[in-house]
Parts: C-alpha cells; sequence; structure tokens
C-alpha cells in the first residue's frame, strides 16, 4: 500500500493556527491517537492539532471545509466503539480537544459550571467537590475520558439510575460547525422554550455533525451521608424486586445499583493480587448498591446506616440476599468499588471475550439473562457468560468468555453469530443494542439491521443539513 503525500501545505497552516506544540505529524507521536482503546481499529491521519480555544478549532475545521478534508474530533480516547480514531486512508486530520481543558466558569448558586470539552472526567468531579457540590457523572474511565467525549457519547455509567446520562446533565453547548461557524448555545438556563432544542442533537452525535468545544454542566448538593453494601443474591429474578424495595426503603435515595456474577468476581480474584472477596458466601450473584442521602440534618450518617441495615435485615429474613457487607470505611468502600472497575480488565486478561452493551425494559433483566444465557451455552458448549453492570437502569454488559482451553482466535472467529444471537433476541424483548457506549465504526452493522428505516432517514436527513460535505467523522454512525 503506498500512503498518501502529506498536505504539508495544509499541515502549515493548521501551525500557523494552533503554533508548533499544536500539530503532531511524527509517527511515534501520533500513533496512539489513530488506534482505539481495545486496539479493534488502527487507522492514519494526515496529523493531530490540538487547538487551545475554540477560534482555533473554528479556524482549523473551516481549512478543512474548504479542502474537504475530513475531521475526527478526539477526547480521552477511551471510546469502545472506534468513533474516535480516523480510518486508514490517512486523509483525515485527528482534532484532540486535550489542550482545552479550563473550567471557565462555576457559578455555585446556579449550580453549574462552563467547562472546556478537554476536561478530564475525574477533575471535573474534583472542583465540584472543592466548591462543596457534586457532578454526578462517573465511569471507568474517568481518569482519563473528557467531559466532550462524554457528551458525543451520551455517556451512561454509575450514576445514571439517580442523575441521568450525560444528556441529563447538559444546559448549554458550544459548537464548532462542520463550516467552521460556532454555535453559541452556552447558556445556563434552566427554563428555556424557545424553538428546538438544538444541543440535544449534537449530544450523542459522536462527532458526526460538529464538535462540541465547550458545555454548562449541571451541579448538585453533595449527599450528606452515603451508605455502600455488598450482598449476595442468589436468584437473578430477585434482582430487579431488590432495587425497587430499596428505593421505597430509602427514600428513592439509592444512587447506584451494580450487578457482578460470581464469574466475574472470580476473574477479578484471580487476575488482580490484592483484591479479596467481601463475603464468604458463594453464590451465583452479587448485588453492590450505595445510598446517598440528601439532606443533613445532625446525623444524616447514622439514620442512613439504621435505614440500610433494617431494610438489609427484611431482605435477608424474605431469603432475597444470604449475606451482605457494609462498608464500614472509605478505604472499604473503595475496595469494594475496586472489584466492579477492573470486572471488564479481568475478562480481557481471561483470554477471547465478546462484548455487548445491551438495555431492555428494567422489568425484563432477570427473564433477558436467563433467556441469553441458555441460548449461548447451547449455542457454544463451555462459553462462559459473563453479565454485568448497570441493571438499574436495564443495562447489561452480557460479555462472553471464550471456553476454557479454546484458543482466543478460534473465539473470535464466532463473533459475528454470537452478536447475531445476542442482539436478535435484544430486538426481540423491545431492548437495544447498544445501551452506553454509542455506534462509532464497531455496531455501524447493527444500526443499519435493525435501525428504523424512518429513523434512519431522519438521522441522515439531519446529517446532511449539518454537514453537507460529510467532513465531519466519515464512516461513523451512519
Ligand atoms: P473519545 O473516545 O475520544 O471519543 C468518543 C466519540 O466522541 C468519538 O466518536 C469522537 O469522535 C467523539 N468526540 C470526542 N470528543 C468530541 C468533541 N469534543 N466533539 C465532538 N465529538 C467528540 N461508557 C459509558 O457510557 N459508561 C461506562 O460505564 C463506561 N465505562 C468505561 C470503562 C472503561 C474502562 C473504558 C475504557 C470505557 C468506558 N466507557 C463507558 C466508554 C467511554 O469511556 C465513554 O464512551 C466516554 O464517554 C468517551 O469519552 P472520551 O473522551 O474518551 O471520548
Ligand atoms: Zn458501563
Amino acid at each position: 500500500m503506498t500512503s498518501p503525500q502529506p498536505d504539508t501545505d495544509l499541515i502549515g497552516k493548521i501551525r500557523d493556527i494552533a503554533g508548533s506544540g499544536g500539530v503532531l505529524t511524527e509517527a511515534a507521536d501520533v500513533a496512539p491517537f489513530y488506534r482505539d482503546h481495545r486496539e479493534l481499529f488502527v487507522g492514519a491521519g494526515l496529523c493531530v492539532a490540538r487547538p487551545r480555544t475554540t477560534e482555533e478549532v473554528a479556524a482549523i475545521v473551516r481549512l478543512c471545509a474548504e479542502r474537504r478534508v475530513p475531521v475526527v474530533p478526539q477526547g480521552g480516547n477511551t471510546g469502545l466503539v472506534g468513533g474516535s480514531v480516523p480510518d486508514d486512508t490517512g486523509n483525515a486530520v485527528v482534532i484532540s480537544l486535550a489542550r482545552m481543558n479550563r473550567i471557565r466558569e462555576l457559578d455555585a448558586v446556579n449550580a453549574t459550571m462552563t467547562v472546556e470539552a478537554g476536561c478530564i472526567l475525574q477533575d471535573l468531579q474534583d472542583a465540584a467537590r472543592d466548591a462543596d457540590r457534586l457532578f454526578p457523572l462517573s465511569l471507568g474511565a474517568e481518569g482519563s475520558c473528557m467531559i466532550g467525549g462524554n457528551l458525543s457519547t451520551n455517556a451512561g455509567g454509575i450514576g445514571v439510575l439517580k442523575y441521568g446520562n450525560a444528556r441529563d446533565l447538559v444546559l448549554g453547548l458550544e459548537v464548532v460547525l462542520a463550516d467552521g461557524r460556532v454555535w453559541n448555545g452556552l447558556n445556563g438556563l434552566r427554563k428555556d422554550n424557545t424553538g428546538y432544542d438544538l444541543k440535544h442533537l449534537f449530544i450523542g452525535a459522536e462527532g458526526t455533525l460538529g464538535i462540541i468545544t465547550a458545555a454548562v454542566m449541571k451541579l448538585y448538593p453533595r449527599p450528606a451521608a452515603q451508605e455502600t453494601v455488598f450482598m449476595a443474591v442468589p436468584r437473578i429474578e430477585d434482582v430487579m424486586g431488590l432495587l425497587n424495595d430499596a428505593r421505597a426503603a430509602s427514600g428513592d435515595c439509592v444512587t447506584a445499583f451494580e450487578l457482578l456474577p460470581r464469574l466475574g468476581l472470580d476473574l477479578v480474584l484471580k487476575h488482580f493480587e490484592g483484591t479479596r472477596a467481601p463475603l464468604e458466601t458463594v453464590t451465583p450473584w452479587y448485588v453492590l448498591m450505595q445510598w446517598s442521602a440528601g439532606a443533613g440534618a445532625g446525623d444524616a450518617e447514622a439514620a442512613l446506616r439504621r435505614a440500610l441495615e433494617s431494610f438489609l435485615e427484611g431482605r435477608f429474613e424474605a431469603g432475597v440476599i444470604t449475606d451482605a457487607a457494609l462498608a464500614a470505611s472509605e478505604a472499604q468502600v473503595k475496595e469494594l468499588w475496586k472489584l466492579r472497575e477492573v470486572l471488564p480488565e479481568s475478562q480481557t486478561r481471561e483470554g477471547g471475550s465478546i462484548k455487548h452493551d445491551v438495555s431492555v425494559p428494567v422489568s425484563r433483566v432477570s427473564e433477558f439473562i436467563n433467556r441469553g444465557t441458555a441460548l449461548l451455552e447451547s449455542h457454544m458448549p463451555g462459553i462462559r457468560v459473563f453479565p454485568f453492570g448497570h441493571v438499574g437502569d436495564g443495562n447489561i454488559h452480557f460479555n462472553v468468555t471464550q471456553p476454557v482451553g479454546m484458543t482466543k482466535a478460534e473465539f473470535h472467529g464466532h463473533w459475528e453469530e454470537i452478536n447475531r444471537l445476542t442482539h436478535d433476541l435484544v430486538m426481540e424483548m423491545d431492548g437495544s443494542f447498544s445501551a452506553e457506549h454509542g455506534i462509532g465504526r464497531l455496531k455501524r452493522g447493527e444500526l443499519a439491521r435493525y435501525g428504523d428505516p424512518l429513523d434512519l432517514e431522519l438521522m441522515r436527513r439531519i446529517k446532511s443539513v449539518l454537514d453537507p460535505d460529510g467532513i465531519m467523522n466519515p464512516g461513523k454512525v451512519l
């Protein structure tokens, strides 16, 4: 394959805009920007531009638009569907937002912060905490993913149950359009019914309609008290009832509800030194649950703990849970969450894995897990089904690990058919084949296959209005 001639004129012009540190071209420097987190996709590009301001982003996009050069916006590059990297034609400019990482304003009374797209999620959580506020978006990649990427994927994570997806946390947005103009929707209004709510078009668009450069995000009061408990729940059929009972008993204070299968826990203990099982009880399912109390009238902590203990007693007597470990210190809270956080990685370390990020109506979670497990186990004896995740939102990471003894390559040879069986079942159950990770390149075929024709037509029309020349992250989503 011959590589295309680099457009040195364009690269030079981008350098004029973004400064000498604002363009990367050396192979070793650009390589990490051209491959996705899981290394499923490795592409090539003209260069990586690293603008520092909205004006610089706009000027670079204008240059690219004039020449019909594709642009690929990139945040922390932690996306799981290959959306943030260029294809292998080598003609795209990757625009990394990493240097746009200022918090422009934090308004504690309006309970908002105005942030640039390249702010790392964890830094935003910290800034909110420093102002005695809570920024509730939280996910495994929070140490490196960026808010522009979170918004472009409408990220979910562990706080959705109480606070919603990334989309629900936004009041305003600033976007560089495909022709290089800046759309300023950067307001902090909680009420604004002046026509179509355009910001929502760009949220979840995975960079195919414009580049998000800044956003006004909502803040919340910091909980006065928090309790974390790890429970053994033998029957999957009891799990969603347990959530509903917990919501009622806590006065709707459940802020996280994560399912872990025994197999997952075993793989974490096997592959991560220093981890330990929180409970001696061996059972097929565990739930990691967090309660957060809003108001802090005096002994909020003691009151929350009493309420949780009495809830657990009741569930224990009803036979729904058979064991529970309540975190007694911040260190123990971290230890419990670590088990959940490293779960996906433990699967990777175990060998070949095929992942599905699906959702079904909350009422059908256990039915889906039972039917999906039976389906795949009968299709491939020995396959290790590994469903986990944010089941409180009906979101199941329905992952499967290779049978013991099979090679990774042989297992991955069955990727398509295992996807098909799983996604067919999801669609039959009125679910979604991509609950929180988006479409990117990985699931484009699935969208074309399962998407409603009218949905797809409207999406294509919106795309052609906002990006008539198709330069914004081409080959992704549609
Ligand atoms: P990138 O990967 O850089 O980009 C993602 C997409 O957004 C690409 O299409 C890119 O072109 C586009 N994009 C990026 N920035 C912009 C911008 N400023 N303007 C326009 N388009 C842009 N996701 C969840 O939803 N929930 C989870 O619980 C979760 N857990 C994860 C755990 C781990 C360990 C890992 C590795 C990933 C996880 N993810 C999860 C997936 C990923 O972290 C999220 O999709 C995240 O929101 C991506 O942010 P990013 O900055 O890395 O975006
Ligand atoms: Zn997730």
